[in-house]
């Protein structure tokens, strides 16, 4: 990759603290469990703000499987889809985790594009109930992040959308590193 190229992928790529389903770009993306029937943590945010709507059309898609994703419209929040997709439980590492949850963010940055999203938000997939370890799942979402910007033109701006201080501190720090090395 050329370095004018480069610098344009890591400027497209954001770190935000606060709650995903506040965010006005055109799709945020849901850490769902299969059924898509309903949770805590992000899930239950989203369906809180986009309210009913947003439910009954979950119940039409009949679950989604694992590393997968699909899309719905964002009813009354500010973005105008929700990608659901559902992140790998936490099994120590050697269950295929890092593929499932890389798996995710590629999906869901598919599904993105083809739906004409150019701003989009990711929660920290997997890192809640599901366990999986926040620096491990933050170098995943930022590699699949930086391989996709660097092929699309379409896409505009992915945020990394982080609940604590903590956690957007440890994205922060990896894309220090990745735009620190530099391609010669
Ligand atoms: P999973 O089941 O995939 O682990 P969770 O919803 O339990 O998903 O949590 C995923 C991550 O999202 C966790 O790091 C959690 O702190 C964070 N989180 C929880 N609620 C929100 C929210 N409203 N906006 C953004 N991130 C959130």
């Amino acid at each position: 990759m050329v370095q004018e190229r480069y610098d344009a992928v890591a400027a497209s790529l954001k770190v935000h603290v606060g709650d995903i389903a506040k965010l006005d770009v055109d799709a945020i993306v849901n850490a769902a469990n299969s059924s898509l029937m309903g949770g805590g943590g992000v899930d239950g945010a989203i369906h809180r703000a986009a309210g009913p709507e947003l439910a009954i059309e979950c119940r039409r898609l009949h679950g989604c499987k694992t590393g997968e994703a699909k899309i719905t419209k964002g009813y009354r929040l500010a973005a105008r889809h929700v990608i659901r997709t559902v992140g790998p439980v936490w099994q120590g590492g050697n269950a295929g985790e890092e593929e499932l949850l890389a798996s995710c963010y590629r999906r869901s940055l598919v599904l993105a594009i083809e739906n004409e999203v150019r701003t989009i938000a990711f929660p920290a997939i997997s890192t809640g109930r599901y366990g999986y370890p926040s620096d491990k799942a933050a170098a995943t979402a930022i590699n699949v992040a930086m391989d996709f910007v660097s092929s699309t033109k379409t896409l505009v701006e992915i945020t990394f959308c982080c609940f604590d201080e903590a956690s957007a501190e440890e994205y922060r720090r990896q894309l220090a590193n990745q735009t620190a090395v530099r391609p010669s």
